[in-house]
């Protein structure tokens, strides 16, 4: 059997290596290493993807909501919401800004944001709201839509783990991360369309926000060296781009490969009764399962965990600490009975090897390594 990794971009990259390499060689050739034409290609051929007309690229996922959320002009003080339940980077950035995050809590079934915890937490400074489409699923965007158009709230969503997701919302099907006023992504090499190093980008319907935000990733320059705002620098690089042109002609190929491996992954576990295997909100949308992640019962995540190690298999614990409980995020408006999902979710999660390169005898042995220990 070959080694079971978390994530095998070896054995990716030997699928795409001619047309890699080839990029990385124009890229030389040209010597066209920042705003080189392999970016703007890429720009132009993920907005295709998307179906969304602006996609501005930037240097990392974390660069990406800072620069949504200053583009729509968050002024310190404003509240935006997120959950509880995710990535730091998301309400480190907010906190950055000075703006305050209001955590919330999420669905036990979906583990995203909660539309109802949303409701409850809208003060008269409210200004934004950031589902997380976490583990490669939206998040429940029709009613986000609906709560943020009552209050006249902006929506940024967190797209960093779903791209290429489909959601069917009462208004037809879109790609995540098109939908709300603004979206941030990460091309971190371990995300579904990951380069190999940093990069990032920001998507919007609206041309006036994609004009301010094209001189915010550009130290607030519309005129070169006018500065009409305070700015950052932010740029994806080209050896970057030409790696995700290649990988973005395989982004559904690579989801659908993801998602055979769920498939294979549920059907094996499904009935056991100290596991749920991850929930697909039905009608909904659809998952790319950036993490396929278990809920294991019965207080036996930690002993499985240990299992996995011995038996060599990797795994992940996304995430072990709810934000609410960070050092640096705690705040005294946070009251724990708020948390009741996420702190038992903390308790319970376990990410299981996932990527494209998965073949059948490693999935069989990581299931039934599972299945031989919960038995004992
Ligand atoms: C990866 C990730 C980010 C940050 O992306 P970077 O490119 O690492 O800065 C933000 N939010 C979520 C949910 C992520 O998974």
């Amino acid at each position: 059997m070959k080694k079971i990794q978390m994530v095998d971009l070896k054995g990716q990259y030997e699928g795409i290596k001619n047309e890699v390499n080839q990029g990385i060689q124009e890229v030389l050739e040209e010597t066209s290493f920042i705003n080189g034409p392999h970016v703007h290609g890429f720009q132009k051929e993920l907005e295709e993807y998307l179906g969304v007309k602006h996609v501005i690229p930037c240097a990392n996922g974390t660069d990406a909501l800072q620069i949504a959320m200053m583009g729509l002009g968050l002024k310190p003080g404003d509240e935006v919401i997120t959950a509880d339940f995710t990535f730091a980077a998301t309400v480190e950035v907010i906190a950055l800004l000075q703006l305050t995050p209001v955590l919330v809590d999420v669905d036990p079934e979906t583990f995203n944001i909660d539309p109802e915890e949303i409701k409850k937490a809208i003060t008269p400074k409210t200004k934004a709201i950031v589902p997380v489409h976490l583990f490669g699923q939206t998040a429940d965007m029709d009613a986000i839509m609906e709560i943020a158009r009552e209050h006249d709230l902006y929506v940024i969503e967190d797209n960093a783990q779903a791209i290429g997701s489909n959601y069917h919302s009462k208004n037809g099907t879109s790609k995540a991360g098109t939908i709300g006023d603004i979206a941030a992504t990460s091309f971190f090499p371990s995300k579904n369309l990951g380069c190999y190093g940093d990069g990032g980008a920001i998507f919007t319907n609206n041309d006036e926000l994609a004009h301010t935000i094209r001189g915010i990733v550009n130290h607030g320059m519309y005129e070169r060296y006018h500065h009409d705002v305070v700015g950052v620098n932010s740029r994806l690089d080209s050896f970057q781009a030409a790696v995700l042109r290649a990988k973005l002609k395989n982004l559904d190929l690579y989801n659908e490969a993801r998602k055979e491996a769920a498939i294979k992954y549920t059907k094996a576990l499904q009935d056991h009764e100290d596991i749920i295997t991850p929930v697909r909100s039905g009608d909904c949308d659809t998952h790319v399962y950036h993490q396929y992640t278990l809920k294991i019962k019965n207080g036996k995540r930690d002993a499985l965990a240990k299992h996995l190690q011995e038996k060599g298999i990797p795994f992940g614990v996304y995430y072990p600490i709810p934000l609410h409980r960070q050092k640096a995020y705690v705040d005294d408006r946070y009251n724990e009975k708020d948390f009741t999902v996420t702190n038992k979710l903390v308790e319970e999660v376990i990410s299981l090897p996932m990527h494209t390169e998965l073949d059948d005898e490693q999935i069989d042995y990581i299931t039934a390594s599972i299945l031989d220990f919960l038995n004992k």
